[in-house]
């Protein structure tokens, strides 16, 4: 009686299906507070089915979709755009399924469960030398990024993590549960590289794995006053540089007194000291240099983070954009944006190399042309989209997994045209009742 209080409108709890109600979680319980929020959104959903099995999802997904409330999609719960938790909604929480199986240690295959994190997936690869393309930060869950991108350390010389995608199993919007790879139900396997949520839950992942082992891993503290030409020449240097460096910046807001400083991290694919420094002399080059730290790890030791319950609050509140170069005007553009105060840490990350040797319309992901992602968090929605939304013309594309401004044209940036008449078409194919919606939404093409 005590918990039932808690219970929210517009949920049948009764009849949650007998296979997920020992494992739900529902306002009032003991595990509630474990599972309400994620990684960077506080929330309070209705009801969290944490199913076991590809079976139980799709008993998840066959109960959900008669109840008149949100549904959200969570995997690893690192999600930006907060989508996968809700106020009142039901969770379907496939975090349980986290296993990283080795298929054929011939080919590289790898079957992953989507609520695996990627520094499990790196610490498991680790013993055959091996590694995959995926984040840059190793508490990501495999869910979300692998169904949408992935740009992260490898992404130069091995691709988005998408492009390593063999095949998937995925439970639909009727609830049944298919394969798809090139072969089999070809057309649902290229949308869900980039397009995932909108078409189902994946329940497991296939991928081919790539050569890992040493990396080094260089940290620079640099003095970013000159913020335009800093992002010019750093941007003149990745897009120059051999595949097996990448790297990434943040900048954020200059304390008082002190100079604007710029924090790059870059990951050279080698365990020579002597080709790690080459690549990176050129990075350490781009503005005055006030500190740096450069070490030659595992690949797995710097994707390793400690896994803990989400607690986050807050509405993280964040732009994003594919640009194809650092030019002068966008440079410029981003300067003016640090220097209004209106974001706390602006990103940039390398992206190109193989990424670009995708052709844009192999995958639903269309942003091949980009050698850059860029990200800005803001401490203000309007603030932030009133300089974002003047820096538009300036991008090629757009990677929904940094994005949080839910307006149309996001969906139009991320999947141009054909792309998105073709996945429009699928959706009314593989879900016209538009149940996977809370997400960057693909409407249904008419009948
Ligand atoms: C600290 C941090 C660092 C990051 N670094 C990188 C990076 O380096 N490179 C990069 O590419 N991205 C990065 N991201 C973004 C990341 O790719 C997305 O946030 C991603 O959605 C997280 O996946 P998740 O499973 O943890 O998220 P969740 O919060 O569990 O899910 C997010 C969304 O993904 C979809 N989804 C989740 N699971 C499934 C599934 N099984 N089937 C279908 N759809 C699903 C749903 O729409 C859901 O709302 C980073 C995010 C954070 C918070």
């Amino acid at each position: 009686m005590f918990v039932r209080r808690h219970r929210r409108e517009g949920i049948d709890y009764d009849a949650v299906p007998e296979a997920l109600a020992a494992s739900a979680v529902e306002p009032g319980d003991a595990a509630y507070a474990r599972v309400r929020s994620t990684y960077l959104r506080g929330g309070s959903p209705g009801l969290v089915l944490r199913p076991g099995t590809p079976e139980e999802v799709g008993q998840a997904v066959r109960f959900a979709r008669t109840q008149p409330v949100k549904l959200s999609i969570r995997s690893g719960g690192h999600g930006i755009s907060g989508r996968s938790t809700s106020n009142g909604g039901i969770v379907i929480d496939v975090s349980r399924l986290d296993s990283v199986e080795l298929v054929d240690k011939a080919t590289r295959r790898i079957r992953v469960g989507p609520g695996a994190r990627w520094g499990d997936v790196a610490a498991a690869l680790a013993p055959h030398g091996w590694a995959l393309t995926s984040g840059d930060y190793g508490g990501v869950g495999v869910g979300g990024l692998a169904t949408a991108g992935g740009i992260g350390w490898f992404v130069r010389e091995y691709g988005l993590t998408i492009d390593r995608l063999r095949a998937v199993d995925i439970v639909l919007a009727d609830g049944g549960l298919v394969h798809a790879d090139d072969e089999e139900n070809a057309e649902l396997f290229w949308a869900v590289r980039g397009a995932g949520a909108n078409f189902g839950i994946v329940t497991a992942f296939e991928f081919e794995a790539h050569e890992g082992g040493e990396v080094g891993f260089g940290q620079f503290v640099l003095d970013a006053t000159d913020t335009a030409g800093f992002l010019q020449r750093w941007g003149a240097v990745m897009e120059a540089a051999p595949r097996d460096l990448t790297s990434s910046l943040i900048i954020g807001q200059a304390r008082p007194g002190q100079p604007l400083i710029a924090q790059i991290m870059a990951v050279v694919h080698s365990g020579d000291a002597e080709t790690i420094i080459n690549r990176l002399q050129p990075i350490a080059a781009t503005a005055p240099l006030l500190d740096h730290a450069i070490q030659v790890l595992p690949y797995e030791a710097i994707m390793q983070v400690p896994h803990g319950p989400h607690d986050a609050q807050g509405e993280p509140v964040t732009r994003a954009g594919l640009a194809d170069h650092l030019t002068p005007e966008l440079a410029a553009a981003a300067a003016r944006l640090v220097a209004s105060g209106r974001t706390y840490f602006f990103q940039i990350r390398a992206a190109g190399g193989a990424a670009s040797d995708v052709p844009p319309d192999a995958t639903a992901y269309a942003g091949r042309s980009a050698n850059f992602s860029l990200v800005a968090f803001g401490p203000g929605r309007r603030a932030l989209d009133e300089m974002w939304d003047g820096m538009l013309h300036h991008f090629s594309g757009q990677y929904i997994n940094f994005e949080t401004d839910q307006r149309p044209e996001r969906v139009e940036e991320a999947y141009p045209e054909p792309t998105l008449s073709r996945l429009r078409a699928l959706k009314r194919r593989y879900d016209p009742a538009n149940v996977f919606r809370d997400n960057f939404n693909i409407t249904p093409s008419a009948p």
